[in-house]
């Protein structure tokens, strides 16, 4: 069992985790943002600003580590993440891994084998990113709709391999709740242990047999886009959420929002009716709203310790 891991300033007790928020990013950027000379936004120290005023403000409310399992081509900056965490007293947590295929997954990777991408993930978790001496602390997989490419499924392969070498957690991406089922085989098939496996992105959908199943295989579910109404109405996640609790699933679930601080390069205009659908976009939503609401609706307080600070402690130390 760990006892202590990675985070971007360097190895941290896993007691010393505290409230955490287990799917956040301080900055993402679609891959290919840095060739885009025409962009003229915010430069690294505004967004050093406002990255370290968010986390403050979290810091405040009693959150202790903010995972952001950012996949290296969308942006991932270990130097930035460690400033905002030094300058916030924040933990972070880095991820290595790769994104899905249909917005990510660059073509150098696609060439490349299990056996080599699994070796770059276990170099990024134990020797650290580049030549920043930062070592991730957790391996990002995704996928898209229908079913898993051969190219995302090399990824997750070798995120199986570099968690069963290392120990280190896996944490997912996927979309409309679908397909975690199915990384979840590949994950195990290749001998990753399912108390270090998170299925993200379940609250894609209110299918609870889709949730059951994977929390019956002994993996986490992560709802890790509340807020994101635009995805699923918070008050179906409440029920989902509540659901599972009652149905004593409370100590394999997560809860996060998946927002991001600042953008990197351009974004698609969004339409004022999604617009409206993304109003609780920010990081004090869940502790502010999503929370009390829960609460409110019959939620136990040890129900919401256990989900913010016992599961992500025992999730980083492998243990059961
Ligand atoms: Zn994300």
């Amino acid at each position: 069992m760990a006892t202590t891991i990675s985070s971007v300033l360097g190895p941290i007790p896993t007691e010393r985790l505290g409230y955490t928020l287990m799917h956040e990013h301080l900055q993402v950027g679609w891959a290919g943002w840095d060739l885009d000379g025409t962009w003229k936004g915010a430069g690294r120290g505004e967004r050093l600003e406002s990255c370290t005023k968010a986390l403050a403000e979290l810091a405040a409310l009693g959150v202790k580590t903010f995972v952001d399992p950012c996949p290296m081509e969308l942006g991932r900056d270990p130097e930035f993440m460690a400033e905002v965490s030094s300058r916030s007293g924040v933990n972070i947590v880095c991820s290595t891994g790769l994104y899905k295929e249909d917005l990510g997954l660059p073509s150098y990777f696609r060439q490349r084998s299990v056996e080599e991408i699994a070796a770059l993930y276990i170099k990024e978790l134990t020797e650290g990113i580049g030549s920043t001496g930062i070592k991730a602390g957790l391996i990002k997989c995704a996928t898209g709709v229908g079913a898993i490419t051969p190219n995302e499924e090399k990824a997750l392969r070798a995120a199986a391999r570099a968690s069963a070498a290392t120990g280190a957690p896996i944490i997912t991406h996927t979309d409309n709740g679908s397909l975690g089922d199915k990384q979840l085989d590949l994950f195990l098939a290749e001998g990753a242990q399912p108390a270090r496996i998170a299925i993200g992105h379940s609250d894609g959908t209110a299918d609870l047999k889709y949730h059951a199943g994977i929390l019956e295989r002994g993996a986490y579910v992560s709802f890790d886009r509340i807020g994101l109404e635009f995805f699923m109405p918070d008050r179906i996640r409440r029920a989902v959420i509540a659901g599972l609790i009652g149905a004593g699933y409370g100590r394999q679930l997560f809860m996060s929002q998946d927002h991001a601080c600042c953008w990197l390069g351009r974004t698609a205009p969004r339409p004022p009716e999604v617009d409206k659908l993304m109003a609780n976009r920010r990081f004090t939503y869940i502790v502010q709203e999503f929370i009390p609401q829960l609460l409110a609706a019959g939620v136990s307080q040890a129900s919401i310790q256990t989900i913010m600070v016992e599961n992500p402690r025992r999730y980083f130390e492998g243990a059961r």
